[in-house]
């Protein structure tokens, strides 16, 4: 993580006058030094709020503390949450004298990371994320661009002070000039960290909703609807990609608001002929199949959307002996945690073998899994189950994950999660 280059204005003293630190267990030290920036609180043998009497809960929620090791050496500054399992999360490897200061700087260091003439990192897209917590070194804090409207989420305790929020709203306001500002809120986070239940709202300017153009595409978006903040931009980079492969008949399962579906709709061969003959989208949200169909007719389509349970549609289909030239997968993230790999590989064999048999010689199939906890090494291997299941000979035409705007921190494994594979389907 860069070390702090702001000039100190003024200290942040606790009101007893000493900054708060905290001493790490010899494994909670291994674990900054493999680069990771949490520990755990079990990983915290002492902490000193400013009083000076070890005890925990002097430290207030939120605080920037001095990270030490058990013997007192300073290894750099973090950001601690009272409630979290997440004690610290590390924000310098230095002294950090001015928190907001630095935010600001991160964030601008964000925009610039993806949008520097030099660096073509974010293209053909008004739509963006500008900040990703952990792999822009701003812990706990999430914005993400839809041309004029700017969402964020914040999810940690230190994130949420006042002066934080204010550095945060101002430089976004500085640098990107939106017409507004929307805070999107996790209710289940808040409740988490211990900070007050808060709706999501329009924080700054007057607009929440607006029209996005991803590759050539169009897209309403509204800030204070919808999940995530509002759309999937993590899988911008890979609708470009399943548009350069799929044909023919298309069915997109977990459409949402018709993404793929959309971009399948109106991709183009180099001649210029349309490479999807007919385009369906399932979905069990009817409120996403609403946005679905207004998108495709903001983009002069009328496309087929079946709000249902892809699971019953996908066995009723491939029992039925229905085909395709090309199936999309990509269904919410099963596995929200450990306990629930098993049956989360349970449901992504079922899917991939039902798309599978439905999917004619030459088809492509675009597979995907959000799942931190399903490691691109299990997806690959369920994907082959089920091509074993299904008697069929794929190749991986390429293997994907999350735009670009989305890095990958190397040594933060939680920074990668969402797994692409397109195949086809050799017989
Ligand atoms: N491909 C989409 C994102 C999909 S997110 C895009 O790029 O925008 C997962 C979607 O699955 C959500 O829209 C959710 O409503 C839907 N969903 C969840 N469970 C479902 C189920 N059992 N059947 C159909 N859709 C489901």
């Amino acid at each position: 993580m860069p070390t702090s280059r702001v000039v100190p204005k003024k200290r942040a003293f606790s009101a007893q006058g000493v900054e708060p630190s905290i001493k790490l267990s010899p494994r909670g030290v291994l674990r900054l030094q493999g680069r990771h920036p949490w520990v755990y609180r079990s990983d915290v043998v002492s902490t000193s709020g400013g009083a000076n009497d070890g005890n925990a809960s002097d430290v207030p929620s939120g605080a920037v503390v001095r990270v030490l090791d058990q013997r007192g050496k300073f290894l750099g500054t973090a950001l601690y949450s009272s409630s979290s399992q997440i004690a610290i999360r590390m924000i310098s490897h230095g002294s950090v004298p001015d928190l907001p200061a630095l935010v600001a700087e991160r964030i601008r260091a964000a925009i610039a990371y993806r949008t520097d003439k030099d660096n073509e990192l974010v293209a053909n897209t008004d739509a963006y994320r500008i900040v990703f917590s952990e792999a822009d070194f701003l812990p706990g804090l999430i914005v993400d661009r839809y041309n004029d409207v700017l969402s964020l989420q914040i999810l940690t305790q230190a994130m949420d002070t006042a002066p934080v929020r204010d550095a945060i709203v101002q430089t976004l306001q500085d640098e990107l000039q939106p017409a507004g500002i929307v805070e999107r809120v996790e209710a289940r986070i808040r409740e988490l960290e211990q900070l007050p239940p808060q709706a999501s709202r329009l924080l700054w300017g007057d607009k929440s909703s607006t029209e996005v153009t991803m590759n050539g595409i169009r897209f309403h978006y509204d800030g204070l609807e919808g999940q995530k903040t509002g759309a999937f931009l993590d899988q911008r980079e890979n609708y470009a990609a399943a548009a350069e492969y799929g044909h023919g008949e298309v069915l997109d399962a977990f459409c949402y608001q018709g993404g793929f579906a959309l971009h399948l709709a109106l991709a183009r061969t180099p001649d210029s002929t349309a490479r999807c003959s007919s385009v369906t989208g399932v979905d069990s949200s009817r409120p996403a199949l609403e946005m679905a169909e207004k998108n495709a007719a903001l983009n002069g389509r009328e496309l087929e959307w079946i709000e249902a349970n892809a699971f019953d549609l996908l066995r009723e289909y491939a029992a039925a002996g229905r085909h395709y030239d090309t199936i999309v997968l990509d269904p919410p993230a099963f596995a929200k945690s450990k306990r629930d790999l098993e049956k989360a590989l349970g449901g992504y064999k079922e899917l991939n073998l039902r798309a599978m048999k439905m999917l004619r010689p030459g088809g492509i199939l675009v597979t995907c899994s959000c799942s931190y906890h399903v490691s691109a090494a299990d997806f690959l291997g369920v994907v082959a189950d089920a091509a074993r299941d299904a008697h069929k000979d794929l190749r991986i035409v390429e293997s994907r994950g999350a735009a670009k705007d989305h890095p990958i921190l190397l040594n933060v494994p939680e920074t990668s999660y969402l797994q692409c594979l397109i195949l086809s389907v050799s017989n």
